[in-house]
């Protein structure tokens, strides 16, 4: 349910959130972004190409085809038909997210090279059924995706909004700088996100967070959140340690 092929908002519009950083500090990031299909491409534009940071919407779109992306068809019909059935069913003004079906597919990458330089990035279609104009943490550096070449690297999936409100992944790096391992930071972040909310119903969170060592650490509030670990020897799917089941 992520992409292109994504669920729509709430008006049957894809639109797509993504955001890149690199070792520098560079970053570049999209938002609302309808009718291309890697905005994490257009995000790399962005950061590569531009004084900016973030491009919203029609100005994202504007930006992207001047760069070359083609306007490719949302939604695709596949899209269309659930939405339209969807919508038959639900008369709700939006639609909470269930856990493990629909809130958290998201797309973080943190990588380390062979120099020991991070980067990292992060894309979605976002909460499914969102209201017209709503953007997640995904986007957002500091929230979604944040990379800092002395410390680590961090990305988070879930339920943006709560990830938002602590700004979780800067949260996991700056408790890494404090001495925490990339596990105990994301471990902290979430103990911080369930401090925060008193109805954790729907709420899944994930963060992933990676050192300079290659030390990496995964938690999310709920089960059934897992990551791809790839190195020169192996490539393995690892389940992340949860606070709680569902
Ligand atoms: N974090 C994304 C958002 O809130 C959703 C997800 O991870 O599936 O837009």
């Amino acid at each position: 349910s992520v992409g292109i092929g994504g669920r729509p908002d709430l008006s049957g519009h894809v639109t797509l959130d993504a955001c890149i950083m690199d070792s520098n500090s560079n970053c570049g990031s999209v938002a609302c972004l309808e009718g291309i299909k890697h905005p994490i491409s257009v995000a790399r534009r962005v950061m590569d190409q531009t004084p900016h940071v973030m491009l919203v919407g029609q100005g994202a779109k504007d930006f992207a085809l001047s760069c070359g992306f083609k306007h490719v068809k949302s939604p695709i019909k596949e899209v269309k038909k659930e939405w339209r059935e969807w919508k038959r069913g639900n008369k709700e003004k939006f639609k909470k997210p269930t856990i493990n079906s629909e809130n958290h597919d998201t797309i973080g990458m943190l990588a380390l090279d062979a120099n020991g330089n991070l980067s990292g990035a992060c894309t979605t279609s976002g909460w499914g059924y969102k209201l017209p104009g709503r953007v997640g943490d995904s986007p957002i550096i500091g929230a979604g995706l944040f990379v800092d070449n002395e410390i680590g690297a961090a990305c988070a999936t879930g339920m943006g909004e709560a990830v938002i409100r602590i700004s979780g992944s800067h949260t996991v790096i700056e408790l890494m700088r404090q001495g925490y391992t990339p596990q105990e930071a994301c471990e902290e972040a979430v103990s911080r996100i369930i401090s925060k909310h008193k109805n954790l119903d729907g709420l899944q969170v994930g963060f992933l967070a990676l050192d300079k060592k290659g030390n990496y650490g995964a938690y999310s509030v709920f089960n059934g959140f897992n990551f791809a670990l790839k190195t020169v020897n192996k490539s393995s799917l690892i389940d992340a340690g949860y606070n709680r089941r569902w």
